[in-house]
């Protein structure tokens, strides 16, 4: 009898922004194994131990497989059509903001695509947001600010090629190891390359740290403002840069000056020879590349962090050049495809600016699109507010838990359960916010998907399914597009595949688009079914008629997108908020652990992932733990104003006196009174939107 030889598919994990390429092989008895794609250019062979247990997460326990209306399996007719005819109901009577989609980065490319498409071109309102805001909104309005447009000027191999690697609220070990793999073997190779961590505590990251700066939580802006106040006292800027490629340099250096070292101790709360040593390395050395993540975004001052980080790579032209430049990594597998299709409430598609009347314009006529948004729409944390006081009367949440992930959980659940009308899209069939839809549409799950993501350094690169879709499973763009058509936008939303919306996505990109916009990948305009089956990781842009290249970087001569083609260095001068008081006398920091995924829906299957970490526990220092009586082990109440949470003690050095840790990931399906977002309240930078998930004053006693 003949064998049949396994298929191998190549595809990509769909957990964290390093975007590693998988092969996944089916064998004849259908047990699925995995393993890193030698050839992907994110990881070269390489996966973690999220990636590397992908095989043990892909059964159908707990999976929506069939349509459903009130609590009842209905057909695909019926429910679709009750969306439509809901939300086109709600819109006739209240008007295009009385609705909004509250959608993720897990979706793929394609998915966001058309629906945002649908939003913003044919409903005609911005009320779209994502669960990105909550991840690396900071970051993206620091780069718009600074650059004119929102691009990542680097790529990963600037990362091995530095001679310094500054990272910044980021625990790469942990939440990017493939990245951290790279970093660690690049350092492992060259050990004069010197890696400085700056962080409240010291993880895992920190191991292969030449220095540990346990800043103060929000301490990041009078340390790095400092740094371009000692970079100018030195005579170390680059003032051809500065004069040729930026404007605003005197104002932001005026602003740095803010602080002396004892104040810019007293802010960072470390000690002035362990800043003075920082900044001596900085300056001595020319190929820095800042790696920073949430510790930088998910503040109340996020943005000016980002930009006072920003300020310092501008100001000594250390940027779009090999092993140099401020890198953002974003947290989730297509954070950043959300950012180009215009996912995020205060952008368009393509990179187009909402509050630009020209873009909307071209935007329009793409689209031939009956109207197009006039404003930017609401943001997470006030689209559920919008929820709770009945202005948002028909919300559509697609591949997301809000309810377990959002700042003032129990506040957005009591939304979401009053909104007259939910519709869930996802795998999953009972979560804490599946369970208050009044229409649940079963999605495909990651192997049954087919489109695109594109990870933290531009490059996309193709989801392929190699697994039969379960059930009823349908694609979200394919339940998009439905649901447009039986809007009356049939025309709009011709596509029968996942290529011919990558194709339109593509056109777009390049659409009277010459020269002024940074995402460009006309190359692909015209791809066929074939071309994009076939289609290879690459690194945007990719722009028609130009060599497809590697390891594309911005900005090394100059070139923004502001009108006049010059950075904007922004001068910052927020101060670190102080929010403990004497009846919440600790910070609260949230964050992942090494195993575990979001809200755990997927890596909570696998019994060897849990054995990392079992259940939800608190981080303590041993000083604070001795005064409140603590011992290792113990049961822990913490206490914030809005709620409280009781979890396992985990008595460690590693954490900072007069702060504590508790991990983001565990929902009360997993552990009763873990859920940590009860207790953070929806403080919110004023620029990006994006919730302050790390910075949350709180109080503990014993169970
Ligand atoms: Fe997946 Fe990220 Fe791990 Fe790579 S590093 S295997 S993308 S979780």
């Amino acid at each position: 009898m003949e064998e049949t030889v396994p298929t191998i598919t190549k595809t990509t994990c769909p957990y964290c922004g390093v975007g590693c390429g998988i092969l996944a092989t089916v064998g004849a008895d259908g047990t699925l194994a995995v393993r890193g794609d030698p050839d992907h250019p994110a990881n070269f062979g390489r996966l973690c131990s999220k990636g590397s247990a992908l095989a043990e997460t892909v059964d159908l326990e707990g999976r929506l497989l069939f349509p459903e209306i009130d609590g009842r399996r209905a057909g695909w007719d019926e429910a679709l059509d009750r969306v439509a005819e809901t939300f086109s109901r709600t819109i006739a009577e209240h008007g295009p903001d009385s609705v909004a989609f509250y959608v993720s980065g897990q979706l793929l490319n394609e998915d966001y695509y058309v629906v945002n498409k649908l939003m913003k071109g044919f409903i005609g309102t911005a009320n779209i947001d994502t669960n990105s805001r909550l991840c690396m909104a900071s970051s993206v309005a620091g780069h718009r600010r600074a650059f004119g447009s929102d691009t990542v000027p680097g790529s990963y191999r600037d990362l091995e090629l530095a001679d310094l690697v500054v990272l910044v609220g980021s625990n790469l070990a942990w939440c990017h190891p493939v990245l951290y793999q790279r970093l660690a073997a690049a350092k492992a190779e060259r050990p004069e390359m010197k890696v400085i961590v700056v962080d409240p505590r010291r993880t895992m990251t920190a191991d292969i740290a030449d220095q540990h700066l346990a800043i103060a939580p929000d301490g990041d802006v009078a340390l790095f403002n400092g740094l371009l106040a000692h970079l100018a006292e030195a005579g170390e800027l680059d003032e051809n840069y500065i004069a040729e490629h930026t404007t605003g340099f005197a104002e932001a250096l005026a602003a740095a000056w803010r602080l002396d070292m004892d104040g810019i101790a007293a802010e960072t709360g470390l000690d002035r020879a362990s800043i003075a040593e920082f900044y001596r390395l900085f300056a001595a050395t020319e190929k820095v590349v800042t790696v920073y993540s949430q510790g930088v975004n998910q503040s109340s001052v996020g943005t000016d962090k980002v930009s006072a980080i920003i300020n310092c790579h501008l100001a000594t032209g250390r940027i779009g050049r090999p092993g140099m430049g401020p890198f953002s990594v974003t947290g989730q597998p297509n954070a950043m495809g959300g950012r180009e299709v215009g996912g995020l409430a205060n952008m368009l598609a393509a990179h187009m600016d909402i509050d630009n009347a020209a873009d909307r314009e071209r935007m329009q006529r793409f689209w031939r699109a009956p109207v197009i948004t006039s404003a930017p729409g609401l943001k997470a944390v006030d689209m559920f507010r919008a929820v709770a006081d009945g202005r948002i009367k028909a919300l559509w949440i697609m591949a997301t838990n809000p309810v377990d992930s959002m700042p003032d959980g129990d506040m957005v659940e009591t939304a979401i359960r009053a909104c007259p009308f939910v519709v869930v899209s996802d795998v999953v069939g009972e979560t804490d916010t599946v369970r208050h839809a009044h229409v649940k549409l079963p999605a495909a799950a990651w192997g049954e998907k087919d489109g695109t993501v594109t990870n933290s350094e531009r490059r996309m690169s193709r989801q392929r399914p190699f697994l039969p879709r379960p059930g009823e499973a349908k694609p979200d763009w394919w339940i998009v597009t439905e649901v447009a058509r039986r809007m009356g936008f049939a025309e709009a939303f011709p596509y029968a595949s996942p290529a011919e919306i990558f194709a339109e996505h593509a056109a777009l990109s390049a659409f009277e688009n010459h020269g002024t916009r940074d995402f460009d990948i006309g190359a692909h305009a015209g791809i066929d079914a074939a071309g994009f089956d076939a289609l290879a990781p690459f690194q945007w842009p990719a722009r028609a008629g130009e060599t497809p290249a590697d390891d594309i970087r911005f900005f090394a001569e100059g070139g923004f997108f502001t009108p006049d083609r010059k950075a904007r260095l922004v001068p910052v001068t927020t101060t670190a908020p102080a929010r403990t008081s004497e009846g919440f006398p600790l910070v609260l920091n949230t964050g992942r652990v090494r195993d575990q995924w979001h809200t755990m829906t997927r890596t909570g299957k696998s019994q060897r992932l849990s054995q990392h970490l079992a259940e939800p526990f608190v981080e303590i220092h041993p000083t604070d733990a001795a005064t409140y009586g603590i011992a290792d082990a113990d049961l822990v109440r913490v206490t914030s104003a809005r709620g409280a949470i009781v979890v396992r003690a985990l008595l460690t050095s590693r954490q900072r006196e007069g702060s504590i840790f508790v991990p983001m990931h565990w929902t009360d399906q997993f552990a009763a009174d873990g859920r940590v977002d009860r207790l953070v309240p929806p403080i919110i930078d004023s620029t990006s939107g994006q919730p302050a998930l790390k910075h949350v004053a709180v109080r503990i006693a014993r169970f």
